[in-house]
Order: C-alpha cells, then structure tokens, then sequence
C-alpha cells in the first residue's frame, strides 16, 4: 500500500486530545503534500525557513495558519510578518525587538513563544530562566505593543531514552508554570506550552503540551536531514 497523508493524519489525530493543537510540520515537503493534509482537515503548518515559508504561502489557501517553528534570523522577519500566526522560537531580544518593529509596520500584533533550552545535551538554541527575566523585565520589552507572548517552546534531546524526554518536558511544564506565576497572572493568552514531535508527542501531551509540531508521522521521512 502506498503512503497517503490523509490517513496518515487520520490516524494520528485519533491519538491527540482535542484540546491538543496539531502543527503538521511541512518543512522540505512540497504545496501538493500540504494541500492533501489540508483537504483532510489540516489548517496549522509549520515552517522552519523563511523563504521556503513564503513560496508555500503564495501558493497556498490564504485559510492556512503558519507558525514558524525554527531559529528565525532578525532580517528575515520582515518576509513573514504580514502574515505569520505564531512565531515559536523566539530566543532573543534582539529578535523580539525585530519582530514587534515589523508587525508595527503591518499594523498587528504578533503572538510569540519564548523558546527554552531544555535539552539535556548541547544545543545552540533557547533562553535559560535568567535570560527570560531580564528579557521580560528589560525597559525594551515593555514598551513593546506589537507582539504578544502567549507561551514557550522547547526541543528535547533527540534520543530513545523516553525517561529522559520526559524529565526534559517537565522541565518545560516548570519554567511555563514560573513564568505564568511571576510574569503572565492576569494574562489568559499565556497558555501554551509547544513541545513533541513525531517520536515523542505523547510523551509531551502527558507532560502537558498544547502545541505539538508532528512531520515525519504526517508526510513521510524528510529527503534530507535537518539541523535543529
Ligand atoms: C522538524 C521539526 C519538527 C518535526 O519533526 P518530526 O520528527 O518530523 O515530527 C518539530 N519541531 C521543530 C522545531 C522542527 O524543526
């Protein structure tokens, strides 16, 4: 039998309470990949380059809500802000900065996730607890009205080792619950938490995930590897 997205999704989503968001990660996949998951029902796609984002949201229903999942370089910005839905990875605020420029310009505002370093091995990526303080204490980010951060965003480890997947998620959970205590009390569009992918998601749904971002289960193995 051939592989078919839209029973790949059908069973997938079977597994997702309703409360979970589903982002189909399309990354490296082409429109006609996206328009089958989104005749099947599909609306949230994530992307993780800028360019590629744009190419697909020319062609693609204007319905589509995008959310851009990868490291997002301060002068790409621009290319996506007119339409973008969720900017998840926010680990700067140099980016933030960058980010509520643009959407001022387009005359919005833009919801945001912090993205956490939770990972156990090393990764580039993610604020700790004490960057995200001064982040969100700084002069610079409270005279921002153009994004708003509605939640946080973390990649575990890439390995098999599911005890460990789940102390990273817990980990994540800590730092939302944290952060919603000191900084976010009165702000209800504080309230998601992004973790799980395809190898890991119900993992990440136990630990209390809102968001998760599914690829390789929806649209088959990517053709070639990608950095995270
Ligand atoms: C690629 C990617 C995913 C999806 O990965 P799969 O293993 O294919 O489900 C999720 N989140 C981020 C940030 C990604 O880059």
């Amino acid at each position: 039998m051939s592989f078919s997205i839209t029973a790949q999704l059908n069973k997938l989503k079977k597994t997702i309470p309703d409360q979970v968001k589903l982002v189909a990660v399309s990354k490296t996949k082409p429109v006609e990949d996206i328009l089958e998951a989104y005749k099947a029902g599909q609306r949230h796609f994530g992307e993780n380059k800028a360019q590629e984002m744009e190419t697909k949201h020319e062609q693609l229903p204007t319905d589509i809500v995008w959310h851009f999942i990868g490291h997002l370089q301060t002068n790409k910005v621009k290319y996506i802000a007119a339409y973008i839905s969720l900017i998840e990875a926010v680990d700067s605020l140099k980016l933030l900065k960058e980010i509520n420029k643009q959407a001022a310009k387009n005359e919005r505002i833009i919801p945001c996730l912090l993205q956490f370093h939770i990972a156990e091995e090393d990764t580039k990526f993610g604020l700790d607890q004490d960057e995200a303080a001064a982040l969100l204490e700084s002069e610079a980010f409270k005279k921002m009205k153009n994004i708003q951060i509605v939640g946080v965003m973390g990649m575990a480890t890439f390995t098999e080792d599911m005890d460990q997947v789940r102390r990273e998620f817990k980990h994540l959970k800590t730092i939302f619950d944290w952060l919603k205590s000191k900084y976010f009390v009165v702000d209800d569009s504080f309230r998601e938490i992004s973790m799980g992918m395809s190898s890991d998601y119900q993992v990440a749904i136990e630990e209390g995930a809102t968001i998760v971002r599914i690829g390789s289960l929806i649209f088959g193995e990517r053709n070639y590897p990608t950095t995270h």
